[in-house]
């Protein structure tokens, strides 16, 4: 075991601060991580103040985690030191069930284990994040990162991107599409991205026409204020996809009254209640689904696609002591679109 430094919360109403966590010591099947950039997502705020009622103490976030490999355990074959890499939200899985073959670890029947705030099945306890220096993550859950991309930006790909990644591969969506984005925050923002690049006709829609020339930037093709009725209904049937990023629960009628007879629309920010009216899914057999990030092997293809399409989030760098400031500029939405964490300002 050693002892590293990290950022962390010991309470649900504490600041985050400096602490030390152990990691363990490299096992056979194990990559060793020197940690470069973290990227705060929405997630780490709700496990540090306890708003999902499941957090444990003292939690240390972070699950967009970019760094280089510095060891590898003696059965590991795709990694070697010096290599960059990437982890995301989880850092293992029971690997036999129907979820775990089917590359959907995050679905795992057993339950994946949380880069953070997870069971930690080697020390006991629980799992620490990627505020820290290091990390030590089995070979399965480490993925490689394009060395072409702006590394930094590249931390929020592996939640924000693959969160929104995921469900447009699922639900298959191709040039010529028209494909709503609900929402530009951190996910909002990538959504727009990866739907343009798969050659979609993108529309942003939100509540905020300042929003509007910030989406268009982005590669949003139309804006469609969703407070506007009239503009409401001349989209009305219209959309083959839509994808919902808002983070709590809402009413998603007007939305399902977008849609085009067989479309869906997919949640993946409102883990809460959604108001649904049958009528609306009844009459034109909508669809109403959920996604919940994705798995090692999509999330690995979607690296390799990002590489291949030059596509990174866009940030802010922050140093690790002004954690505290960004949280609560997170929960007001006044960041774009995703805070870095410059790990090498906790190593100082
Ligand atoms: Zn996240
Ligand atoms: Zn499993």
């Amino acid at each position: 075991m050693k002892n590293v430094k990290a950022y962390g919360a010991k309470s649900n109403d504490a600041d985050l601060n400096m602490m030390e966590i152990e990691r363990r010591d490299i096992l056979a099947n194990d990559v060793k991580i020197e940690i470069d950039y973290c990227g705060v997502c929405h997630s780490d705020i709700h496990q540090v103040r306890n708003d999902w009622g499941n957090s444990k103490y003292p939690v240390v976030p972070g699950h967009e985690i970019i760094g280089r490999v510095v060891e590898v355990g003696s059965d590991v074959k795709n990694f070697k030191q010096g290599d960059l890499v990437g982890v995301g939200c989880m850092v293992d899985s029971c690997q036999e069930c129907k979820s775990c073959e089917d590359g959907l670890e995050q679905y795992c029947e057993n339950g994946m284990t949380a880069t953070y705030n997870g069971k930690d099945e080697h020390l006991g306890g629980h799992t620490f994040g990627g505020y820290s220096e290091m990390v030590v993550v089995r070979e399965k859950f480490v993925l490689k990162v394009p060395e072409n991309l702006d590394t930094k930006a590249v931390a929020p790909l592996l939640c924000a991107g693959i969160t929104t990644w995921s469900p447009l591969r699922q639900w298959n969506v191709k040039k010529g599409d028209k494909v709503g984005v609900v929402g530009l925050g951190g996910l909002g923002h990538m959504g727009v991205k990866f739907a343009h690049a798969l050659g979609a006709h993108v529309v942003m829609i939100t509540t905020s026409p300042a929003k509007a020339e910030d989406a268009k930037s982005l590669g949003a093709d139309e804006v469609l204020i969703s407070k506007d009725e009239a503009e409401m209904k001349k989209h009305a049937n219209s959309f083959d996809f839509i994808l919902n990023t808002v983070p709590v629960g809402h009413d998603t009628n007007p939305y399902v009254a977008l849609l085009k007879r067989d479309a869906t629309m997919t949640l993946v920010g409102a883990i809460d209640e959604v108001d649904i009216h049958g009528g609306g899914l009844i009459m034109g057999r909508k669809r109403i689904a959920g996604s919940l990030i994705g798995g090692i092997k999509e999330t690995q293809e979607m690296l390799d696609f990002c590489g291949e399409h030059n596509i990174v989030s866009d940030i802010e760098m922050i140093d690790m002591d002004s954690i505290n400031t960004a949280f609560d500029r997170v929960v007001k939405s006044d960041v774009k679109y995703r805070f870095v964490i410059d790990m090498k300002s906790l190593k100082n």
